[in-house]
């Protein structure tokens, strides 16, 4: 079958496999060298130093940019690298337009590139089109996208944001880590650069940092690759060997743990003892019909506000048995973390205040464990706080 063909999810599991010279190894092979003899005098071969490129990490490449469909792809040393890396365009003076509810280290990232005059920046509810249409009022370079939000699971309509930052005249880039290519692909719905923290799903064994942003421009894409090149934050061949050993799992992964998620999310939904709980897969969740229209599934994460604030969290968290108390998501094991003691204590209380995070709020990354082992837990940690 011709490769361009293939279903997605042949191309996580099967792309480049078979396909070794050597050996006939049918898994590719791991290159760790760091450099590659020329061919003759004046002769380099397809590889020459591996900052610039290597065989492992182009493999990682090659699959990524077929799964959201882009032209190219840049596989970086994390998720940070990877937004810094879709960002590079920007020039001191222009205005970045972003979500007043990102994730936290990207809150941290473009503030201080901001403070140091190399961009400037506009954080915004991007579901709030009068808000959004006034900041790209302004003249706009670049609009960066975060859907579904973290860690309240805003949804922005995607394919409404390409059309008014192409009118802008502006670069469209969205962070898609928290769904993967196998729920939504942003490319196809109007944006110029997806960014991936691979470190969550697309890896999904919670044992690699890495980034990676994919263009749907070959230019633009080659123009990327450069400047990761020159500034060194390509990933390292090891970590792209695990993350394309992961990413072969990647959809039945997200697809089993998604039907996890919507159980937890249903049963908390439920419990008096949880204020609210943010699921787009909820009817109720305001996001919902654009998050059915532009995803293919409602994704692993949720978050939710236990009612007694800080104090009940404080006991939730110490009753839980399956759920681990810990930052990251996108694991085949279930989390929970506590976004303004951890993953948003970075944020300045105001700001965080202003996106909804409040000290009762609890976000879940729901693994690959039996449903009924993830409600039992949830149940008795639940009955603990109300224990006291
Ligand atoms: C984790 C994360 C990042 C940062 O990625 P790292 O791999 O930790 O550098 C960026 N965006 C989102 C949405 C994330 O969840």
């Amino acid at each position: 079958m011709a490769d361009e063909n293939r279903r997605a999810e042949t191309i996580a599991a099967a792309n480049g496999i078979g396909t070794d010279t050597a050996f006939g190894a049918v898994t590719p092979p791991l290159y760790l060298s760091t450099t590659y003899t020329f061919a003759e005098f004046e002769k380099a071969r397809a590889y020459d130093y591996a900052r610039l490129g290597n065989p492992t990490r182009d493999q990682l490449a090659d699959t990524l940019a077929k799964l959201e469909g882009g032209a190219r792809a840049v596989v970086v040393s994390s998720g940070m690298a990877a937004l810094d890396l879709a960002l590079s365009p920007l020039r001191p003076g222009d205005l970045l337009v972003a979500p007043h509810d990102c994730y936290g280290g990207t809150h941290r990232l473009l503030s201080m590139r901001a403070a140091r005059g190399h961009y400037r920046v506009a954080f915004v509810d991007q579901t709030d089109e009068a808000a959004l249409a006034a900041a790209l009022a302004e003249g706009a370079r670049v609009v960066l996208t975060e859907t579904p939000s973290n860690p309240l699971m805003r949804i922005t309509d995607v394919r409404r944001v390409a059309a008014l930052a192409k009118a802008a005249g502006a670069l469209f880039v969205v962070d898609n880590t928290f769904l993967s290519p196998a729920l939504q692909r942003p490319l196809a719905l109007g944006a110029d650069l997806v960014v991936h923290s691979t470190t969550k799903f697309i890896n999904g064994h919670s044992d690699v940092i890495g980034g990676a942003v994919v263009a749907a421009d070959a230019a633009l894409g080659d123009e990327l690759a450069a400047w990761a090149n020159t500034v060194g934050v390509t990933g390292s061949p090891f970590d792209a060997y695990l993350t394309l050993r992961g990413v072969r799992t990647l959809f039945p992964r997200i697809e089993r743990q998604s039907r996890n998620a919507a159980a937890v999310a249903a049963f908390l939904d439920a419990h008096p003892a949880v204020a609210r709980v943010y699921y787009p897969g909820l009817s109720s969740h305001p996001g919902h019909a654009v998050a059915k229209a532009q995803q293919s599934g409602f994704g692993a994460m949720l978050s939710a506000e236990i009612a007694g604030g800080r104090e009940a969290v404080r006991r939730l968290v110490g009753a839980l048995q399956v759920f681990s108390l810990a930052e990251s998501l996108g694991g085949i094991e279930s989390l929970i973390a506590h976004p303004v003691t951890m993953t948003h204590a970075a944020m300045d209380p105001e700001a965080r205040e202003r996106a909804g995070v409040g000290d009762g709020l609890v976000r879940l990354s729901v693994g690959l464990e039996a449903e009924e082992d993830l409600l039992a837990d949830l149940a008795r940690a639940l009955d603990a706080v109300a224990a006291g």
